[in-house]
């Protein structure tokens, strides 16, 4: 029960109910926000919410999807708050955001954020908390401040972008002394990971229980957010931390979901399959995420069939050896054919791929490679169902890839894919190459996007509405904010040079002030390393 005088908080989510309680992220905020006595939490989601709160001293927003930016201000709107954190005043609320989008690159939304979370929740919500509570009665500005010096805790208007007279990034920086030139992102490394805290038939994936098997993937594919910006690679142990996550779920519901990047990697993963395979859990349905296809045994096909999957993923990025070298996908041919043959040995009747297309130093041949690849192994498997699901590269920040530019070609290799593989019955289930492309405006801008983010509101739904905001801010027609700051105010960045260009490593990039996990040095450096050779290195 909040206790009187608690801190009367909305936590938010960019999507509906269903959508929404089905992300362990926000599940698990929630939880810790609602265990603790000095915070008074509702939920809100865009189709639903708890009974609002009558003053608000907090508003929170998890965001995992760069699409979601003009939602977000959307539910601002509707909770009468001020979108630009400059234009709120002492009485408004402390707008905050976390999330892998936000922990990547915050600074296309930054206007609209008062505090960014960069990193593990687990560390970073009690520490933003009670450094909250210590200050709450002070002005809004030296709330700011002192929230700004916590670890990991991010306050987007006390840093300034400089930009040369070519409109080119020259750096971050803190606009007052005493705030800390870098921030870092904060990395949990206790024994235990998250699992659900609601069990609801409401549920995109109704009445499961989610446990996170494993968090970062050790695998350090060059291209890959989940991993390279939530190292290191952290298992908790069986005993102590996932059989009693799992046990606690199951006395609720019998339907179990395994998440990770790549929960078969767990040390215990093979232990975790056979405690599941007791016969006590005759009437439990488990699915797991994507595994990785090396790691595909006859025994994991087995107990999943038993255990009412249908299918298995594994992500192959591309039919072409080469490729796979290129982006650190350590995994031969054989294996995928291996894969598949343990997957239909052990009773279940489909295999999902996934791959991307545009990958750096990508040709046709690479692509023809992929569909080639299909195509035997639907000959090497009858019966077994196969479907791709293929994506665009789009460059993240914190990742080695974070210099490559979208590659137009990515579009005419999609529809090449589907020329090859559709007609001999092979589901293709394609990405679609304009909602990368701004994914990438997204991923790879700076605060003089955020204009374009919020003119888009109201059209964000298609393709063309994100245009026509950009020309429209482009076109100087965007809505007045009173006090908006001088960088919301410049042109848009341009649109060919961050969706598509290939940048220098000299260059100043947007996220430069906000340290990943690694830095831009060994980047850069796996970088090249892919782009020249093509050969794997060791993990870090
Ligand atoms: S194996 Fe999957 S999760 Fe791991 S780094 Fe590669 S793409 Fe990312």
């Amino acid at each position: 029960m909040p206790q009187p005088g608690a801190l009367r908080t909305v936590l938010a989510f960019p999507s509906t109910y269903s959508v929404g309680i089905t992300s362990l992220g926000f599940q698990v905020v929630w939880a810790t926000l609602a265990q603790r006595a000095d915070v008074d939490v509702r939920r809100l989601f865009t189709d639903q919410g708890d009974p609002p709160h009558r003053r608000l001293d907090l508003f929170g927003l998890s965001l995992s999807w760069e699409l979601d930016g003009p939602v977000l201000l959307e539910l601002l709107e509707r909770q009468r708050i001020p979108l630009w954190s400059h234009d709120r005043g002492d009485g408004d609320p402390i707008v905050f955001g976390g999330g892998p989008v936000l922990t990547a690159n915050p600074e296309p939304l930054a206007p609209f954020f008062d505090v960014v979370l960069l990193g593990d929740g687990e560390l970073l919500l009690p520490a933003f908390l009670d450094a909250l509570q210590a200050c709450r009665e002070a002005p809004r500005a030296e709330r700011l401040r002192q929230l700004a010096q916590v670890p990991g805790v991010y306050v987007p208007s006390l840093y300034a972008p400089r930009y040369g007279s070519e409109g080119q990034l020259l750096g971050i920086e803190p606009t007052e002394p005493g705030i800390p030139a870098t921030v870092a992102k904060q990395t949990w490394r206790g024994n235990t990971l998250s699992h659900s805290a609601v069990i609801t038939p409401a549920a995109a994936w109704p009445s499961i229980h989610m446990v996170e098997v494993v968090r970062s993937c050790p695998e350090l594919c060059r291209f890959c957010l989940a991993s390279y910006l939530t190292l290191p690679f952290r298992t908790p142990s069986l005993d102590d931390g996932l059989i009693p996550a799992v046990e606690k779920g199951l006395a609720a519901t019998r339907r179990l979901g395994l998440l990770g990047a790549s929960v078969t990697q767990h040390p215990q993963f093979a232990e975790l399959l056979g405690w599941l395979d007791q016969d006590r859990f005759e009437d439990t349905r488990v699915s797991v995420s994507s595994v990785r296809a090396a790691t595909v045994t006859p025994e994991l096909g087995r107990i999943l069939a038993k255990r009412g999957s249908r299918s298995l993923t594994i992500a192959i990025e591309s039919g072409s050896e080469r490729m796979r070298q290129v982006v650190n996908k350590k995994l031969a041919s054989e294996e995928i054919y291996a894969a598949a043959r343990y997957a239909k040995e052990g009773g279940l009747t489909g295999l999902k791929l996934y791959g991307m297309v545009g990958l750096p130093t990508e040709e046709e041949a690479d692509v023809e490679a992929t569909a080639a690849l299909l195509l035997a192994l639907k000959k090497a498997t009858p019966g077994l169902r196969l479907s791709l699901g293929v994506s665009t590269f789009v460059p993240k920040a914190h990742t080695p890839f974070q210099w490559q530019g979208v590659r137009p070609e990515a579009d005419k290799r999609l529809k090449l894919l589907a020329k090859r593989l559709k007609p001999k019955g092979i589901e293709l289930r394609p990405e679609s190459y304009g909602w990368s492309v701004i994914q990438a405006l997204i991923s790879r801008s700076d605060r003089r996007l955020a204009p374009v983010i919020a003119a888009a509101r109201g059209r964000h739904e298609s393709l063309g509405g994100w245009k026509q905001a950009y020309r429209a801010v482009l076109a100087g027609e965007h809505e007045a904010a009173p006090s908006r700051t001088a960088d919301t105010q410049l042109p848009p960045p341009p649109w060919e040079e961050v969706i598509h260009a290939t940048w220098s490593p000299e260059r100043v990039l947007p996220w430069q002030h906000l340290e990943g996990p690694l830095p831009p040095a060994t980047l850069l450096k796996h970088a090249q390393e892919a782009l020249a050779a093509g050969v794997p290195t060791a993990v870090a």
